[in-house]
């Protein structure tokens, strides 16, 4: 097929529609390739370390709003944000009424996603306009149930639909409505999954989805300096990276795109000349590296049951495991041994029901004791090389501890695509820069 006849979806991220500037550079990746017929816009985000998204500015807003403070000066902000990126780009377009609709809606308390949306929405307005495309309003494509429930199928289908006969066209990502017409958001980062859903919908050859990095890198750029980057990745790899925090794409991205087997491009608006990272649903590539990537979070707590005999008595592990769920608390990571089972939380989700958890489980267990120990941090080592190399775990282990970071927990998924980790908190940065060391950088 030429390339001519391809359909993309191209999703922009925050910062690279932070200003008429970067606007421009969008401008010029989307003209370079007539197939990309459609575009997912983020709200504009950060033009510089210290600067703030639009996003937050308008959760900032409504606040002020809706607790009845003068929300005049904020607003008054985001309204030149999206003014000077007009002005920038020398349009006729001229979006006082939106505005004043908008500011209308605040008095009237539409809603944190409503407010939260209009990054989106506003952004798309003028990225529309700059490129000559239709502009599709997401509210009348997203679909939502009366909770608040997104509706999957019920999406696809208006989605395809609506696209059907439009050759090319701007949708904003990260929100969509309810039945009523309330608009609701997704989570945040969510115009990743707006993007996976019109790739889906429009049966697209590839969604590629521009950020400001060249690619998924094997560590979080932020904690490793200048990490390698990752030239192909499984979709499965993803999940588990996604799940653990490296947080290039919204971790639901992914499902969308899966029904369709549609390859997601991860690529650089600054640097379009870079490939980026491809992510597939499966590649006989051989990774350059035993490990594919290495993501993870802090703040857990971890929940250990000791009961000598435990493994023999049948239903124990269930029924601990309920009074997590009856509290609402969702289980993270589970390792266990003989008389042991360990359960990892987060933190913050914990707090506050501890007590009830402590005395569910002394009820319904009868365990010898219970100890907690906080302050956490999970790290997942992913990579579909694993399973044909042996001695991951102890390679891992040595290396941690000629650091003297202590393990608190070493536990390897049975597909043997990740190996996780429990150390500290504190230790949470030194043990991802170890473990980068020992696999690319020992490798290489
Ligand atoms: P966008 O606004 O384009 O959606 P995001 O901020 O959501 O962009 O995602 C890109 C950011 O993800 C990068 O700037 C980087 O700081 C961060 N990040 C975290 N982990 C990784 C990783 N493993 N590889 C690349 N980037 C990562
Ligand atoms: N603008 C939204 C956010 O900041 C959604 C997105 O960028 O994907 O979370
Ligand atoms: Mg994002």
């Amino acid at each position: 097929m030429s390339e001519e006849n391809l359909v993309k979806v191209v999703k922009f991220g925050g910062s690279s529609l932070a200003s008429a500037e970067q606007f421009k550079k969008v401008g010029a990746i989307i003209k370079a390739d007539s197939s990309r017929r459609y575009v997912v816009d983020s709200a504009p985000g950060k033009r510089s370390k210290e600067d703030t998204k639009v996003t937050d500015l308008l959760y900032k807003c409504y606040e002020e709003a809706e607790e009845g403070l003068s929300f005049e000066k904020t607003f008054r902000v985001i309204k030149t944000r999206f003014n000077e990126i007009i002005a920038g780009l020398e349009l006729k377009l001229n979006l006082d009424e939106e505005f004043e609709t908008i500011y209308r809606k605040f008095e009237g308390k539409a809603g944190s996603d409503y407010a939260a949306s209009r990054g989106e929405y506003l952004n798309g307005r003028i990225m529309a306009a700059y490129l000559g495309y239709e502009f599709i309003d997401a509210a009348t494509v997203i679909k939502f149930d009366k909770e608040g429930n997104f509706l999957s199928e019920e999406t696809n289908e208006a989605l395809r639909a609506r696209l059907k006969d439009v050759e090319r066209a701007v949708i904003p990502g990260f929100y969509g409505a309810q039945p009523d017409g309330r608009v609701k958001t997704f989570s945040r980062g969510g115009s990743d999954v707006t993007g996976s859903l019109v790739a889906r919908a429009v049966k697209a050859d590839i969604y590629e989805n521009w950020t400001d990095v060249s690619g998924f890198l094997v560590a979080d750029p932020r904690i490793v300096e200048n990490p390698k980057n990752i030239e192909i990745l499984t979709y499965r790899e993803l999940r588990e990276l996604s799940y653990m925090g490296a947080s290039v794409l919204h971790e639901s991205a992914i499902f969308p795109v899966r029904k369709e087997g549609i390859p997601i491009n991860i690529r650089n608006t600054n640097r379009p000349e870079d490939k980026g990272t491809l992510i597939v649903e499966n590649t006989c590539h051989t990774p350059e590296y035993t490990i594919t990537g290495i993501a993870g979070k802090k703040g857990f707590v971890s929940v250990s049951i000791d009961k000598d005999m435990m493994n023999s008595e049948i239903g124990f592990c269930r029924r601990a495991l309920q009074v997590f769920e009856d509290n609402g608390i969702s289980i993270e990571h589970m390792p266990s041994g003989i008389d042991t089972m360990t359960v990892f939380v987060d933190k913050d989700a914990f707090v506050d029901k501890e007590q009830q958890v402590l005395s569910g489980l002394h009820r319904v267990c009868q365990p010898d004791t219970i100890d907690l120990e906080s302050d956490l941090a999970l790290i997942a080592v992913v990579g579909r090389g694993m399973k044909n190399n042996s001695g991951n775990a102890g390679k891992i282990f040595s290396a941690l501890s000629k650091k003297k970071i202590n393990i608190r927990m070493i536990d390897q998924g049975s597909s043997e695509l990740n190996i996780i980790i429990g150390v500290r908190n504190k230790y949470f940065d030194e043990a991802i820069k170890t473990i980068y060391e020992v696999y690319v950088n020992d490798e290489a």
